[in-house]
């Protein structure tokens, strides 16, 4: 195992299946992750910020630069990397992903099985409304509230919306969701089509470079 905040060993020099979390922040990064794919026989992108770019990634979109006025003061110099967050499946080519932000254990003990059995990925692609449905959730929408279950990747259970809350998408965009359509959803009850992207950029942002 190389885990870099608790060992200072090198990298193995080959894995059967390396579990990858995080999102690349630094050239050190894509070099690390170009090295383990082409030493590992399985790779694994963990988490909403290895699969999508999670939250590091807005730092790629947005006026990051001006925002450390905001934060620091005027004049404040921050010294920081150049290489904007990117999810480690726009870097190299991965065998299985385990989206969520937190992940589920459970889910990953089931990709880690499929891996080590050679079994193909077998990663939901559905939206996650069908899911809240079968929950007998109340819907947010008609409640007039954002909620992103209708483009997100189901899988979780709708675990967020069955606990009174709505959906951030932290599973990322499901390859069937009809963002056109879920737009004019959101006009339909009173929402601004616009705050369903707005929303979904949370953890989301790099997603032109990887769906
Ligand atoms: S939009 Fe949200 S609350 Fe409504 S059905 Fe879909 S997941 Fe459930
Ligand atoms: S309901 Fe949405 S935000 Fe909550 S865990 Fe599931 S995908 Fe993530």
């Amino acid at each position: 195992m190389y885990w870099q905040l608790t060992s200072s060993g090198h990298l193995p020099d080959e894995y059967d299946v390396a579990v990858i979390e995080g999102a690349a922040t630094t050239g050190e990064h894509i070099e690390t992750l170009r090295k383990v794919r082409e030493t590992a026989a399985v790779v694994i992108a963990l988490g909403t910020c290895a699969v999508t770019g999670g939250i590091p990634a807005l730092a790629g979109t947005l006026d990051y630069d001006a925002r450390y006025g905001v934060v620091y003061g005027d004049g404040i110099a921050v010294a920081r990397g150049r290489q904007v967050p990117v999810p480690v499946t726009s870097v190299i080519a991965v065998d299985y992903q385990v989206p969520g932000c937190p992940i589920d254990p459970a889910e990953f003990v089931k990709v880690l099985s499929r891996a080590l059995m050679g079994l193909k990925d077998a990663i939901p692609v559905d939206p996650m409304c069908a899911i809240c449905k079968t929950e007998e959730n109340i819907c947010f929408l008609d409640q007039g509230k954002a909620c992103l279950g209708l483009v997100t990747r189901t899988g979780c259970g709708a675990k967020c919306v069955s606990l009174s809350r709505p959906c951030t998408g932290c599973r990322g965009l499901s390859p069937e969701a009809n963002l056109p359509a879920a737009r004019r959803v959101y006009a339909d009850k009173g929402l601004d089509p616009a705050e369903l992207d707005r929303l979904f950029d949370l953890y989301n942002a790099a997603r032109e470079v990887v769906l």
